[in-house]
């Protein structure tokens, strides 16, 4: 094990231009439950129901009726030592931006500068009548929340069956496209168009570091098994001891 981190911190010295490809395993440590934990929150809600775009232009009241676990509570999530490491990689010039999955804003949180949310956030809400937006905490309450032009209010992520943001799609594939080493943390790797992304960085010649709990992407030429916010303060120190020892 303790090879294997040297091995990864040196590739990463060496190479540079590291993207991180990041899903809700990463923020699994702040207590926010993965969709694969289904014994939990989302055995109960499924997500393709409470989160679909179909479902909340019938019905929006269904995907509010959640309101208090996410957008009423946004503020009280905290990053975790992953996201802080990842923030860490970025100021050590070794990683060049974050990609993630996640729509709870930990990494901009965590101080990460350039993150690119495919699926958007739930930081802004936006009124489909009118564009208004507003910011959480300063949501208006109710299930669902109106604007003050009486128009309904939506969150800026991305619902199960909804277009991605198609800048932040491209400077993914961009990103991926032109990495050198992309870490794949936390994600299942099987929500397209994201689960694209680390075969992009391998077809142009990037190494991919997986990190989770279990494996996810077989074809990673680096597979460490562990918690995120355990492997990636290691990672980051096992560096720290490299560039200091030269
Ligand atoms: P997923 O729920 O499908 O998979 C989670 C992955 O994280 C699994 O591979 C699991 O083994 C791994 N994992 C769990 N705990 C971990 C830990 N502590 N450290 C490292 N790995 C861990 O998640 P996904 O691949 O991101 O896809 C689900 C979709 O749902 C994405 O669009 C995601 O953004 C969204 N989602 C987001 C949040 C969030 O914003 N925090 C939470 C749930 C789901
Ligand atoms: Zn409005």
């Amino acid at each position: 094990m303790e090879n294997l981190y040297k091995k990864v911190a040196e590739t990463m010295i060496n190479l540079k231009q590291c993207v991180a490809l990041t899903g809700a395993g990463i923020s699994e440590e702040s207590g926010i439950p993965t969709f694969r934990d289904k014994g939990g929150l989302w055995g109960k809600y499924d997500p393709m129901v409470y989160a679909s775009i179909d479902v909340f232009m019938k019905d929006p009241s269904k995907y509010w009726s959640l309101r208090d676990l996410f957008i009423k509570n946004y503020d009280d999530y905290k990053p975790n030592k992953a996201h802080y490491a990842l923030k860490d990689l970025e100021e050590m010039e070794i990683l060049r931006c974050v990609i993630t999955q996640n729509i709870d804003g930990l990494h901009i949180k965590a101080g990460s500068k350039n993150v690119i949310e495919i699926h958007g956030s739930i930081r802004e809400i936006f009124c489909l009548k009118c564009n208004k937006k507003y910011e959480t905490p300063n949501i208006p309450d109710g299930i669902p929340p109106y604007c003050s032009c009486g128009g309904v209010l939506k969150p800026n992520t991305v619902l199960f069956g909804e277009e991605l943001p198609p800048e932040a799609i491209m400077k993914a594939k961009h990103e991926s496209m032109t990495c050198k080493i992309m870490l794949l943390i936390g994600t299942s790797a099987i929500v397209y168009p994201a689960a694209s992304l680390p075969h992009l960085a391998q077809q142009n010649g990037a190494q991919i570091v997986e990190i989770n709990i279990e494996r996810a992407f077989p074809n990673a030429d680096y597979y460490i098994e562990g918690k995120a916010g355990v492997v990636l303060p290691k990672i980051v120190d096992t560096i720290r001891t490299i560039t200091i020892d030269r």
